[in-house]
């Protein structure tokens, strides 16, 4: 078996593969259609300040952080508990949610409406058969009513663009930080008394997670990466959108994409793809069977548009990051509390996430018009006044979310059992899997689709 393999995509899953396998000898050509490596992690630059596509903190188990750290120097990055707040009416709380810190700020009625609802529910999942046929149903069994309409419902639903009753409950599993509800309940409430009774500290038992920050932000890793897989003679195309991937039998033999303007084609034993996986199949020639391309046109991913913001003041926010139920973002985050390196002295970035579909009334919206729509939210929270912004701008990325609707495993199924009957070709990546990943996630598949490929090509 010979040894050069095509990775579609320079985001973090396809970079940190090509790195793994450019470290064992192997020759790789990363195909990136975008001018900036990095993906949904990538960083952009304007006016001297570094933004995010949203803040990308890295959560690294001890294997993954031993990874990490042999890519890129501590001393370039900022380790810090993670420090989120949620707004429901005029409070904020933590978040993932804290069931001590729910019971001291709501109203006491709601409360013991929340209680009674959970423990309802606890002995129905117990006594009877619930059916979890939803996202909506999954947490009303688990939680209760009062729970979910308060907590979830809406938020929810703005996010993903889709009522929890049409959204799948294996979702739930994955991607609702709600969950964490029932860890913080079992730790809050049951080892509370622990705590008191041993003076032990609060972090062992609530969601509290370390994250690590490049102080230059992601792409300050990314680059590192990219070093690595050059001085090993890899190659990356940035500009270079997949074109099609030619099969020969079983096999994929050849990928051809475009750069400035030409279709260039490279010859190669082993092809991972870690570019939305709907996309993907609609570029493998000879066509897939028509069930299986109306498959690839039915699996949607939400797309975020980000609004970002200059700010001539300090020490904003008294989180990291906040949610809002009730405001055009989802999501606020402040660039300072995750590295000071990021802006020009004297200033902060903001960036404020908004969830979308692609080519709606928002992915379409005026730039100005929808930084003025946020600048005005912001000033209303009283967080600062509109002559303190100095610079604004928006970025855009397509594929934020895999949307989780209910028949969406059914397609995705179809779109999988066709990509494994092709020997050499590695689906993975958030995109590739149409899963809800993280970074490290991401790092882990990278290394075990490499590992895959290195003990093929050795047999
Ligand atoms: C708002 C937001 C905040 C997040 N915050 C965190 C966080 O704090 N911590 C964390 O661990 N994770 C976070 N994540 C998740 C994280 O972004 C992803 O897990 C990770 O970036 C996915 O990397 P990937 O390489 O699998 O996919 P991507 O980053 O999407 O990379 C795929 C690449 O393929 C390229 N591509 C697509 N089509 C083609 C084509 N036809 N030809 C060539 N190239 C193509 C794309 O341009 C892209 O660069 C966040 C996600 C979002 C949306």
């Amino acid at each position: 078996m010979g040894n050069r393999t095509a990775v579609l995509g320079a985001g973090i899953t396809g970079l940190y593969t090509a790195y793994k396998l450019a470290e064992k000898g192997k020759h790789v050509v990363v195909l990136e259609r975008e001018p900036l490596m990095g993906g949904l992690a990538g960083n952009v630059e304007r006016k001297g300040a570094i933004f995010d596509y949203g803040p990308h903190t890295f959560f690294l188990d001890d294997a993954m952080k031993e990874e990490f750290y042999r890519i890129i120097d501590s001393k370039e990055v900022n380790v810090f508990r993670t420090n989120a707040k949620i707004k429901f009416g005029n409070k904020y709380y933590h978040y993932p949610l804290d069931a001590i810190d729910i019971l001291i700020k709501s109203n006491p009625i709601v409360i013991f409406k929340c209680l009674s609802d959970y423990i309802t529910a606890k002995v129905k999942m117990k006594t009877s058969h619930s059916i979890d046929d939803s996202a909506e149903s999954w947490i009303i069994n688990r939680f209760g009513e009062t729970l979910y309409r308060i907590y979830f419902e809406k938020y929810t639903e703005k996010v993903w663009g889709l009522h929890p009753k049409f959204i799948a409950p294996s979702f739930t599993e994955e991607r609702i930080p709600l969950l964490n509800l029932r860890q913080t309940v079992k730790a809050t409430i049951t080892k509370a008394i622990k705590r008191l009774i041993r003076g032990e500290e609060r972090e062992k038992f609530t969601y509290i997670v370390w994250g690590h920050y490049p102080k230059k932000g992601p792409g300050a890793f990314f680059e590192r990466l990219a070093n690595k897989i050059h001085s090993n003679d890899g190659i990356i195309h940035l500009n270079s959108k997949l074109n099609s991937i030619h099969l020969d039998g079983r096999r994929a033999s050849k990928v051809s994409f475009e750069k400035d303007g030409d279709i260039k084609t490279i010859e190669c034993d082993y092809v991972v793809s870690t570019i939305p996986i709907n996309e993907l199949v609609k570029q493998i020639t000879p066509k897939a069977d028509s069930p299986i391309l109306k498959a690839a046109n039915l699996l949607r991913f939400r797309a975020v548009v980000f609004v970002n913001l200059l700010v001539k003041k300090q020490d904003i926010f008294e989180a990291r990051m906040l949610y809002f139920r009730n405001r055009t973002f989802n999501r606020v985050s402040e660039t300072n509390k995750f590295s000071n390196e990021l802006v020009p002295k004297g200033l902060t970035g903001l960036c404020a996430e908004i969830t979308c579909d692609k080519d709606d009334e928002t992915w379409n919206a005026d730039e100005q018009q929808l930084c003025d729509k946020v600048l005005r939210e912001l000033e209303e929270e009283d967080f600062f006044v509109r002559k303190d912004v100095v610079y604004s701008f928006v970025t855009r990325k397509e594929h934020g979310y895999p949307v989780a609707a209910l028949n969406y495993k059914e397609n995705l199924n179809i779109l999988r059992d066709y990509i494994n009957n092709i020997e050499n070709l590695f689906v993975t990546g958030r995109q590739g899997l149409f899963r809800y990943l993280q970074m490290d996630h991401c790092m882990k598949m990278g290394f075990e689709v490499a590992g895959q490929i290195l003990s093929q090509s050795e047999r």
